[in-house]
């Protein structure tokens, strides 16, 4: 693992001191912030330890703003590295990682383009290796929940598809070598949040500066109102998470409450981040992924 480069990063509490320890995996640079950023600045304010894997740097992405669209391939991923870096001083997350570290795994591109064969790409990452740089995280902080996409990577592309098959296999991984994680969590947005903000968008998109409205099924994780487990309300947390996802310059424009991707489709901005539970017991009405989680301050199983 290779840590990002921020005098901020690994700082903080030992991860083996704090009660809480979330972790989130994550395919690229900004999906940290556009997904979980609230969450994300919550946990981090209350003391939990927040641990981000991301695998990798991005660098197949298009660049927003003119003046950088000379980067390409590893200058951009380097780039984004930095943006990324800076995005987590944002939230206040103090332990950013790359799997297996900077550079190992390559952006896949979107699916179906050539790259995707590309044998350095992450697509074309065996699964267990890649589990396996992401076991060793789980060993080191144990975290007690886990937040990662669906099986269709939230929307389809590549990297974050193989993103949840890694994490998935890691949480198995790690549990046949001593440390369970209580509760699994995927990043959802309930369709009836969705549509309802996209009306607004509609009426707001003549004074917003974006070319045109996204689509509801454009925004990863949609899925019917009552596969949602928990609701996190990260209104405290709105500034933090808009400043983060500003600091993604090269991916996000952002006009609160609503941001564009590069292909200047305008998105709601949600503060208030939602989950599906998929491993572990639900509570009833959860606004906490640690609901129902034991504190073992990091002395419990595993160690
Ligand atoms: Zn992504």
């Amino acid at each position: 693992m290779t840590e990002l480069p921020s005098p901020g990063l690994r700082q903080g509490e030992p991860s083996s001191r704090a009660a809480r320890r979330l972790l989130l995996v994550h395919a690229h640079p900004d999906d940290e912030s556009i997904n979980n950023g609230a969450t994300m600045a919550r946990y981090a304010a209350e003391g939990a330890h927040v641990t981000l894997v991301t695998c990798t740097l991005g660098e197949r992405g298009e660049v927003i703003p003119p003046e950088l669209r000379h980067l390409t391939g590893p200058a951009l991923g380097a780039h984004r590295r930095g943006e990324l870096a800076a995005a987590v001083r944002e939230l206040g997350v103090g332990d950013a990682r790359l799997l297996g570290g900077a550079g190992r795994y390559g952006d896949s591109g979107m699916m179906g383009i050539p790259d995707n064969g590309d044998p350095g790409c992450f697509w074309q990452a065996d699964v267990d290796e890649a589990a396996s740089h992401l076991v060793e995280v789980i060993l080191e902080v144990r975290p007690q929940v886990l937040v990662t996409y669906d099986d269709n990577g939230g929307y389809g592309h590549p990297d974050h598809i193989q993103a949840h098959r890694v994490a998935m296999r890691a949480i198995d991984l790690a549990a046949e070598r001593g440390h369970r994680i209580e509760k699994v969590y995927w990043n959802r947005v309930p369709r009836a949040v969705a549509v309802a903000a996209f009306a607004r968008l509609k009426d707001e998109l003549p004074a917003l500066p974006f070319g045109e409205s996204a689509a509801v099924d454009e925004v990863p994780g949609v899925v019917d109102d009552q596969r949602i487990t928990t609701v996190i309300d990260g209104t405290a947390y709105a500034a933090a998470k808009a400043a983060a996802m500003r600091a993604h310059a090269t991916q996000v424009a952002v006009a609160e409450p609503y941001f564009a991707l590069s292909n200047d489709r305008a998105q709601p901005l949600f503060t208030t981040e939602y989950y599906e539970l998929v491993r572990g017991e639900v509570q009833v009405g959860e606004s906490d992924l640690f609901a129902g989680v034991g504190m073992d301050a990091g002395t419990g199983e595993g160690s």
